[in-house]
């Protein structure tokens, strides 16, 4: 679910307030927003919650409904770059995250990091799932982008998910074709339902040699990737056939900077910002790379990152 440029009247907002006190639910007021993002540039949400279960993070939803308060689900703000505006309305922090295994099948909470579950199912013998430890999102995040990493991805083990549909304020269940899964695609991009839980299927085999996959895996990203800076993941996806980091790096563009946002020296397709970094600049430099690839090579890159909140009209959210 997620939202560019509403205007928020501040009565729906004192009318969120109340609500969320009868429902004994924490907002914060004008919550800094960059800390919680991996890329750590952005402004304050209007109001903040952290759901910290299932049950909860439906009871903020359906209170931001009923208050009219537009909202902007998010869960380790791994594939964000939050306007320096910050973001009109209420954000909710998805922290639910029970997870339950039985035999070669497990049910979790959108909330959940995948991290977290890669190592249940490890210690649980069940494998398909070890690509997960080079995604530092949430499971509600990988569902909406079909994440997926080392010939991986999402819909190759979700059965079913579970979402609720702000229209008519049900929770629906989808099964794997509903879900519309397709390269950093699904249904839930495409909408405003947020999802609640997923049911996956695993293989079975020896925790040991999952282990062993879980480390490789990692070990590859750290050798390529720029992890030890802020960043957002990937930043355009790859166009048919291509690999948008071979273009721009191709193209000259590593190093590359805007005040305080570069591509980086390690990985093109990943723009690093400085410690206290500006989103304007990772725009502006995200649509000169664009252009610089355009030009060079006659290719539209397409961001894969996520722009979100109250962006300037020339700056609008692409
Ligand atoms: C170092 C690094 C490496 C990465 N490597 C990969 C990779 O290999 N492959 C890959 O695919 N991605 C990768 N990413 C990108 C990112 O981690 C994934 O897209 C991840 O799935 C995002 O999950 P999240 O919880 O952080 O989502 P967020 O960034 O919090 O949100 C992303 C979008 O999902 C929506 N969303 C989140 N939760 C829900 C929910 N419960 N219901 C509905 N919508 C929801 C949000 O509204 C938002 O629009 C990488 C990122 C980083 C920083």
């Amino acid at each position: 679910m997620s939202l560019v440029s509403p205007s928020v009247d501040s009565v729906a907002l004192s009318r969120l307030d109340a609500l969320a006190a009868e429902q004994g639910i924490a907002l914060t007021v004008d919550a800094p927003l960059a800390p919680l993002t991996t890329l750590r540039v952005g402004g304050p949400a209007d109001r903040l919650a952290t759901p910290g279960d299932r049950d909860e993070l439906l009871t903020v939803l359906q209170i931001a409904r009923q208050a009219g308060v537009p909202c902007l689900v998010i869960g380790n703000a791994s594939d964000l770059v939050v306007a320096d505006a910050g973001v009109r309305g209420l954000v909710v922090r998805n922290r639910s995250r029970s997870v339950v295994i039985s035999d070669d099948e497990l049910i979790a909470d959108s909330g959940v990091p995948l991290a977290l579950l890669v190592k249940r199912c490890t210690a649980a013998g069940l494998s398909g799932l070890e690509f997960g430890i080079s995604i530092p999102g949430t499971l509600g995040g990988a569902v909406w982008a079909n994440a997926g990493a080392h010939g991986g991805e999402m819909r190759d083990l979700v059965v079913a998910v579970d979402a609720w549909d702000p229209a008519s304020d049900r929770v629906m269940t989808y099964d794997t074709a509903a879900c519309r899964f397709g390269y950093r695609e699904s249904r839930f991009k495409h909408g405003d339902e947020v999802i609640l839980a997923a049911r996956l299927r695993l293989g079975r085999d020896d925790p040991a040699a999952i282990g062993a996959r879980v480390t490789a895996d990692h070990a590859a990203r750290a050798a390529t990737q720029p992890l030890a800076d802020q960043n957002a993941g990937s930043v355009f996806r790859n166009p048919p056939g291509d690999h948008a980091g071979r273009l721009i790096d191709a193209a000259g563009l590593k190093g590359m900077r805007v005040g305080t946002a570069s591509v980086s020296t390690v990985h093109a397709n990943f723009i690093v910002t400085e410690r206290v970094g500006r989103a304007a600049d990772v725009r502006a430099l995200g649509d000169r790379v664009r252009a610089a690839v355009r030009e060079r090579f006659g290719i539209e890159l397409q961001y894969e990152i996520e722009f979100v909140g109250e962006w300037p009209a020339a700056e609008e959210a692409p």
